[in-house]
């Protein structure tokens, strides 16, 4: 889940990121009053969800309310990578010396959190990294440790900073670091975080929380949901309730899978053979027969698709009860759409004779199955 740039600093002011005073607005007249209440120059700047807001012209300065209210009026209006523009965050402007970038994101290769920091920070930092490497310096921090002052000190000091300025960036350093561990964070990131006369502050923020740990942050899990409200199609909402994991594609041949892999390399084969895939529908792990019988019944329902290719790979799935689930759901359906069957693995022989003693055909690999699929669907 990312969080918008207003959301990760209401996180990062928990933790005592020093940020510039700031408030969101849905409207230019919330804008314009908290212009007012700032009572300093502004920037307002658009909350979207993608990078780069500020060479995509959504980072503007106003000096009074007025021109606040003017200012957000017009990116308000706006789209960013064709993302409508629905809130601004009115904040202080900052007269910026230098800009520093900073954020911890995590390793895979080395199994932990690592700092990446640089002191040339802004809109170019993927030049930076591009072009100069070595100005981006890196540092693992051991999960059992976690990051110690000296780590983070050390980490300013090779940005050039001493004394005082290096006390301060280190101390940002590890709350940054306490944001990504108790967040969950897949990527935590100040950019730029700014050097003014007062010391640094974090211009920017952002924030993706892990999915897979969003039970652990009821509030954003709340809100990840709702984000989705309005951008789900009726069949995809229905999807949801059945706890299928399912989108909706505009082609006529319904597919189902077990493994989102499996299931989108479906798609591919599908779609190498001149078809178009009616949806995507990953039956995960496991699944029951009951479950298989749904989701098939649940495709089948769709009155765009034309033909049903269902490929299961039997693991903790078995082929046994895919081929019960699929019975089921044409004894509920009758016999009213065809179904191309590709089952391999765990009690596959066992499905295979249910299906075939069903009149249901199967086939033994995904190629064959998916032009037998093409050629069903078109037929039609
Ligand atoms: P991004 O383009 O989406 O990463 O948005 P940022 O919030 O990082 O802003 C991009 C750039 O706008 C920064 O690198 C700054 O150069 C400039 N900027 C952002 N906030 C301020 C501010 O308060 N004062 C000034 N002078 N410039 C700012
Ligand atoms: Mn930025």
């Amino acid at each position: 889940m990312k969080l918008l740039e207003y959301e990760a600093k209401e996180v990062f002011r928990r933790y005592g990121i020093p940020l510039g005073a700031s408030a969101v607005a849905s409207t230019p007249e919330e804008a314009r009053d908290a212009a007012a209440k700032i009572a300093k120059p502004i920037v307002v700047k658009a909350q979207v969800g993608v990078g780069g807001r500020g060479k995509a012209g959504g980072i503007k300065p106003a000096d009074t309310p007025e021109q606040t209210y003017e200012v957000a009026k017009q990116i308000l209006g706006m789209k960013i990578k064709d993302l409508p523009i629905r809130k601004v965050l009115v904040e202080e402007r900052l007269s910026i010396q230098h800009e520093v970038y900073l954020g911890v994101i995590v390793d895979r290769a080395s199994r932990c959190y690592t700092i990446l920091a640089s002191s040339e920070g802004g809109v170019n930092i993927e030049e930076v990294a591009a072009k100069t490497p070595e100005k981006i310096v890196r540092n693992n921090i051991d999960p059992l440790r976690g990051l110690r002052s000296y780590n983070a000190n050390n980490v300013a000091k090779r940005l050039g900073y001493g004394g005082k300025k290096m006390q301060q960036l280190g101390d940002i350093l590890q709350k940054l670091y306490r944001v990504a561990y108790e967040m969950d964070a897949e990527l935590t990131e100040i950019n730029p975080l700014v050097e003014t006369a007062d010391g640094f502050i974090a211009a920017d923020a952002r924030l993706n929380v892990d999915n897979n740990a969003l039970y652990r942050h009821k509030e954003l899990e709340a809100k990840y949901l709702e984000s989705f409200e309005g951008e789900l199609t009726p069949r995809e909402m229905e999807a949801r309730a059945m706890d299928l994991t399912y989108v909706e594609l505009n082609g006529d041949i319904g597919i189902i899978g077990n493994g989102a892999g499996l299931t989108m390399a479906t798609l591919d084969t599908v779609m190498l053979y001149g078809g178009h895939a009616g949806n995507f529908l990953d039956l995960g792990g496991g699944a029951s027969p009951d479950r298989i019988g749904k989701a098939v019944e649940f495709v089948l329902k769709d009155n765009r698709v034309k033909a049903l290719f269902v490929n299961v790979l039997g693991g903790i799935t078995r082929c046994d009860d895919t081929a019960k689930g699929i019975i089921e759901a044409r004894g509920k359906l009758g016999d009213n759409k065809p179904i191309v069957v590709r089952m391999m693995g765990t009690n596959e022989e066992e499905g295979k004779r249910l299906l075939h003693g069903a009149g249901i055909e199967t086939n033994d690999t995904m190629e064959e199955a998916a032009q037998k699929a093409v050629q069903l669907a078109k037929r039609v």
